[in-house]
């Protein structure tokens, strides 16, 4: 369809005829819409009894989640505005790492929301203003309720940790895992914060979850290059070498002009010579271990061998990097220069097996500051989802003692909210009230799906939460395995607080950006093109409410086959 104008009685073309053009309500419809269908498709996976996903790519691969980013990861959506709630689901987890699906549930109730008002023909802008307001005045009541929690408080960060695990494939083991998760972080804050990168989280097929195990040290996966080698060394001295036990062929080709064998020989015993230098200097600074960046000349490993020094070669230069900061060596590039003060220490490096690999742990160091975390599961779909859950249990440990503030969990915070935003809405003047009114409805999508996915009737559940709320229960929220409303605190599930406030400013953010928008003017064919005649927003497919709602994002290759 091409677009034509008018200039003057000339009609000018400003659109190619492959360009699509909706505008004004249309426009609003369908993005609405696409942003909704994103919310529903992740909705039924909300909280400790929501269900997973099954994810089948077009090659077959296939990914069992309950993680609200990695299900839309997975999922194949190109429509544009349904892309920027997936962006919400991205930002919460680079910011947080955790709340993905709630971020993402919030902002498609938002959008429902400003539907039914943009219908009653309030103003998109109007809206789009009162939601902001709302979103500010928050943001602020969940500061002023936060409870404070201090970097001692190790009971407060393992029920942060178990409540980010709940309902995922790692909460049948939640209580060791959390330790390990509580210990992991603690062991890698340092003066400039906590970098989660220096957790490395190792993942092992076969054995049993209950198996997890913390190395505060690092795993290097290579094995020692020779057999001869020891297997372990205690009180090591580590060199880290970035470099080559080789002698460079260039230099062989400049030097060599062989006319006889003896002048061979010669040369053998010469390269023989250098390598054993190389090897002697490691000797004179007395290192036990040494883990070199290249590779290691037979004649070396021989030579290493026979000194009783462990080596390992072609070690990835973030491991060579790891062990340096582990053991407080410095890394070398050329043995010339090593000396004893840049040797490492470790308490013990051994090579041992995991899931039928052989690794070599550098352990017993002074200060970890970088930690492996190792995780053990059934099968290779198990252990990646507990390694996802372990991700979001890291990312609020981190929040939390970066921000020291928590919230209970359970639906609380957004109950109260409600409860606040609605009495804002009176101090609001003109049609932004309706708009902090629908604002403060939307937030209890998060309480009312807890008790849906938990099979409870959402509305008795709601009702009861009110009425707590109304008599100033800040902490009541729904228990989802009994149904009850309870003091979340005192049950121990809590959220760091920056896990909700980010997931209230993009989800906002994304809502006001989807409703602002009255054109869509595109270069292509908007895939399918049809997202908006779809104004039912209930789950409509077998298997989850994926893919109906769907229809012109792509859908999800390969998943008719699984269903
Ligand atoms: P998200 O991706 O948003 O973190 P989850 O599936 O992890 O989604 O669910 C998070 C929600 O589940 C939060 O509202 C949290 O408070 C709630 N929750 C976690 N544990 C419990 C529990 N034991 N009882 C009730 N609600 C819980
Ligand atoms: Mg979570």
């Amino acid at each position: 369809m091409s677009q034509r104008q008018r200039m003057g009685n000339q009609p000018m073309i400003v659109l190619s005829e492959d360009s699509q053009r909706t505008s004004g309500k249309d426009a609003q419809s369908m993005n609405i819409t696409a942003g909704k269908a994103v919310a529903e498709s992740v909705r039924t996976t909300l909280g400790p009894k929501g269900m997973d996903k099954m994810l089948v790519d077009n090659g077959g691969s296939v990914v069992v989640t309950n993680d609200g980013v990695t299900i839309l990861k997975e999922m194949d959506i190109d429509h544009p505005a349904a892309n920027m709630i997936v962006e919400v689901s991205e930002t919460q987890e680079t910011e947080v790492g955790d709340g993905t699906t709630s971020a993402v549930v919030i902002a498609g109730e938002l959008l429902d929301q400003a539907e039914e008002l943009i219908d009653q023909d309030i103003h998109a802008t109007t809206v789009a203003q009162g939601y902001r307001q709302a979103a500010e005045k928050a943001k602020e009541i969940l500061e002023a309720e936060a409870i404070e929690v201090s970097p001692d408080d190790r009971e407060t960060l393992i029920n942060i940790a178990e409540t980010a695990m709940t309902g995922k494939g790692a909460e049948g083991s939640k209580d060791l895992l959390a330790e390990l998760v509580v210990d992991a972080v603690l062991a890698v804050q340092d003066d400039d914060g906590i970098d989660l990168d220096n957790i490395n989280v190792e993942t092992v097929v076969g054995g049993s979850i209950d198996n997890a195990e913390l190395v505060e040290g690092v795993i290097v996966g290579k094995e020692r290059v020779d057999e001869n080698m020891p297997y372990f060394a205690e009180d090591a001295n580590i060199a880290v070498f970035d470099g080559a036990f080789e002698i460079a062929e260039t230099e062989i080709d400049a030097e060599v002009n062989v006319t006889d064998p003896s002048q061979l020989q010669e040369f053998i015993d010469e390269e023989e010579k250098q390598l054993k230098e190389m090897v002697d200097q490691l000797v004179a600074a007395d290192v036990d271990v040494v883990f070199v960046g290249d590779g290691i000349d037979d004649m070396a490993k021989h030579y290493l061998a026979q000194e009783g020094i462990i080596a390992a070669r072609r070690v990835k230069s973030s491991e060579l990097t790891a062990v340096a900061r582990a053991t407080g060596a410095r890394v070398v590039a050329n043995l010339d220069d090593l000396s004893e003060d840049d040797l490492g220490f470790a308490g013990s490096v051994a090579q041992k097996d995991i899931g039928g690999d052989q690794r070599i742990f550098v352990e017993d160091v002074e200060d970890a500051k970088s930690v492996s975390l190792i995780v053990r599961g059934g099968t290779e779909h198990v252990v990646d989802e507990i390694e996802r859950a372990i991700d979001d249990s890291l990312g609020v440990v981190r929040s939390t003692l970066l921000e020291g503030h928590v919230l209970p969990g359970g639906g609380a915070p957004e109950a109260e909210l409600a409860l606040q935003l609605r009495d804002f809405a009176d101090s609001v003047g003109g049609r932004e009230q309706l708009a902090v009114e629908a604002f403060a409805e939307a937030l209890e999508v998060i309480p009312r799906t807890l008790a849906e996915n938990a099979g409870l009737d959402t509305i008795d559940s709601l009702v009861e939460l009110r009425s707590q709320h109304d008599s100033g229960e800040f902490g009541a929220g729904l228990d989802a395995y009994t149904g009850d409303v309870i003091d979340m605190e005192a049950e121990g599930v809590v959220e760091p607080l920056q896990v909700k406030t980010q997931a209230i400013e993009s989800a906002t953010e994304a809502a006001v950006m989807i409703l602002r928008i009255d054109d869509v003017i595109a270069a292509g064919d908007l895939a399918g093109g049809q997202v908006g005649d779809d104004d039912d927003d209930g789950p409509d497919m077998p298997g989850g409410g994926m893919g109906g709602g769907m229809g012109g994002m792509g859908g999800m290759g390969g998943m008719g086959g699984a269903m």
